[in-house]
């Protein structure tokens, strides 16, 4: 499947890389929520985590800590926020999978924070036998 990050691991397209490896890319947001906001890209165009091997996930996250370690010494980020938009339904517009790394500063203004919502009484423990690993 080509999606704008295939073209973008192609060459097809540009964009400013911060690292590349046999699993996975590191590129500038075009649209950044702060300036720095960086995407980890696997080269295989998995769509979500579901569909991608733990290797390369596990190689994801070790570029994703250093970009944070980056964020923090480079740009005097005093945070990060780390996303995965994994589906169509929780606002996923590339159906590639990727990681935002997003530097963060106090009154910044930005809020990652969804709504909230409560169970039922007795609920949560059908929720925890489900998901139950
Ligand atoms: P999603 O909503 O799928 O989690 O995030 C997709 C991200 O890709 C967005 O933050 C968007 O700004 C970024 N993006 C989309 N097209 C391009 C592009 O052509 N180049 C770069 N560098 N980023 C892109």
């Amino acid at each position: 499947m080509e999606t704008i990050f295939t073209k973008i691991i192609k060459g097809e397209i540009p964009a400013t890389k911060l690292y590349s490896d046999d699993l996975c890319i590191a590129i500038l947001d075009i649209a950044p929520v702060n300036k720095g906001h960086a995407l980890v890209i696997s080269r295989e165009p998995y769509p979500t985590i579901g569909d991608c091997p733990p290797k390369t996930l596990i190689r994801m996250m070790e570029i994703v800590k250093k970009l944070d370690a980056a964020m923090h010494k480079e740009l005097d980020a005093e945070a990060t926020n780390i996303v995965i938009n994994n589906g169509p339904a929780a606002g996923q517009e590339v159906p590639h999978l990727h990681i935002h790394i997003i530097p963060r500063y106090s009154g910044d203004g930005k809020r990652f924070i969804p709504k909230k919502t409560a169970y039922n009484e007795g609920e949560i423990a059908d929720y925890g036998r489900k998901l139950h690993l």
